[in-house]
């Protein structure tokens, strides 16, 4: 495995656990060249899939790509590392269920905000204001309303971008 820092490939496995219910293998390694430290995580893979994108054009579903997206609505939650993950790779596991090996973009977005949802009210909204390439704040507002993410009694009259900082 080559390190992600200097790209050297002289790297060893330190430390090997089960992790997320036992569906992968966590291994901690270290890079003999920079003294780097990371991570990578071995799972079955059930199937390959493929992203058909609305422009009909096809590339291989990227999990890393996935996360990363997750990740970044993830950004300093109060959620632990491991629940994330488990949650990633239910997304994956039901994509490679979903007895289809060709998936859309939607069909991910749809089930990380599944996901997002029962983990993280603020990331959530997050994901979905990318996912669903929101440009004004009033459609913030819109989605907030329609996902009853405020109460009732909230007030509206403030600022925009304040009253939905302060809403969530
Ligand atoms: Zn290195």
């Amino acid at each position: 495995m080559r390190c992600p820092f200097c790209s050297s490939e002289d790297t060893q496995v330190k430390d090997s656990r089960q992790a997320e219910d036992n569906t992968a293998v966590r291994r901690r390694r270290l890079c003999g060249k920079c003294a780097g430290r990371f991570t990578t995580f071995e799972r079955v893979q059930l199937r390959e899939l493929t992203v058909v994108k609305k422009s009909g054009r096809r590339t291989p579903f990227d999990r890393d790509k996935m996360a990363r997206s997750v990740m970044i609505a993830m950004q300093k939650r109060p959620v632990e590392p491991e629940r994330i993950e488990q949650m990633i790779s239910g997304v994956v596991r039901q994509l490679e269920s979903s007895g289809n090996a060709d998936i859309s973009s939607d069909q991910i977005g749809e089930l990380v905000m599944e996901g997002l949802a029962g983990l993280d009210k603020v990331a959530y909204v997050r994901y979905a204001s990318v996912y669903k390439d929101f440009r004004a704040t009033a459609d913030f507002e819109t989605f907030i309303e329609e996902e009853n993410l405020v109460g009732p009694d909230e007030d509206h009259g403030k600022d925009k971008n304040d009253s939905f900082e302060g809403k969530i």
